[in-house]
């Protein structure tokens, strides 16, 4: 092990004494290496990095009536996210519209960036209810501080602190340790109670949002049924569809009174990221 790797997991080891133990929204502790704020700044780096490139390889969708609709339901979305968490107003509330058939994917990053392929939309064709039930679980991953929890796995483990380490030496390196890791949180797949948490925090914000908590269910059966697997995001240790499909339908009905509260939801503004023009 070499030395900026060894003064690294120093700093690291070092960072977990002060910030090791948080406590999630619905009571669970949390491991935490890293703070939310920064996981927000290191996101914002990877981000920033991240559409850089996808705009230089012409990988933003420039097709404006999906570029419209995705807007238009995270704007809901986000409204609700706010009412949820007041502080999440001072986020950069983003979305960018990644042009990629192959990827049936969306994420959320801290401080409100986020991102949906066009496999996604293409493969899973989901309706605006269902698309609702897509982000209103990404946006519930951000919101439960999802992210400072992957970052934290992906510096505790070996191949993180190695990613880490190899980035932070690197002087050439644009993005810092702290960025590589929030990079490479967004590919981590998500613990099975981090699962639920942004399956349960998705259904309210979509129902808030105007959304059919019904359509929980069928998206998830819709996932299910790809036939090459389900997607990074929503793989691995979650917990298993048969389970996940009982506990949304549970939650239905909790549900239906905001959903059917009608009148205009209200919507907040959501900077798209795309390529049009
Ligand atoms: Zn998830």
């Amino acid at each position: 092990m070499n030395r900026y790797l060894k003064r690294h997991i120093a700093v690291l080891l070092l960072a977990a004494l002060v910030t090791a133990c948080a406590t999630s929204p619905t009571g669970r502790k949390q491991l935490m290496l890293v703070s939310e704020d920064v996981a927000i700044q290191s996101s914002a780096q990877a981000y920033v990095q991240q559409v850089g490139e996808l705009r230089k390889e012409g990988k933003l969708s420039s097709d404006r009536a999906l570029v419209r609709r995705v807007n238009g339901i995270t704007g809901k979305l986000v409204a609700q996210a706010i009412a949820l968490r007041p502080d999440s107003a001072d986020w950069q509330w983003s979305v960018a519209v990644i042009d990629d058939p192959e990827t049936v994917n969306a994420w959320c990053m801290a401080g409100g960036r986020m991102a949906i392929y066009s496999g996604l939309i293409q493969q899973i064709d989901p309706t605006d209810d269902e698309l609702a039930q897509v982000m209103g679980h990404e946006i519930g991953h951000a919101l439960a501080n999802h992210t400072a929890e992957k970052m934290s796995v992906a510096m505790a483990t070996s191949i993180g602190v190695a990613t880490v380490g190899v980035a932070s030496e690197n002087k050439g390196a644009a993005m810092t340790g702290a960025a590589a890791a929030a990079a490479l949180a967004v590919t981590l797949p998500n613990s099975r109670t981090a699962e639920t948490e942004a399956d349960r925090i998705g259904i309210e914000l979509a129902a808030k949002a105007g959304y059919d908590p019904a359509a929980a269910v069928t998206l998830w059966r819709k996932m299910n049924s790809l036939p090459g697997g389900q997607p990074p995001e929503f793989l691995s240790t979650h917990p298993n569809p048969a389970n996940r499909e009982k506990t949304l339908a549970a939650l239905g009905p909790q549900m239906d009174p905001y959903f059917e509260a009608g009148g205009a939801r209200p919507t907040h503004p959501v900077e798209t990221v795309a390529a049009l023009d």
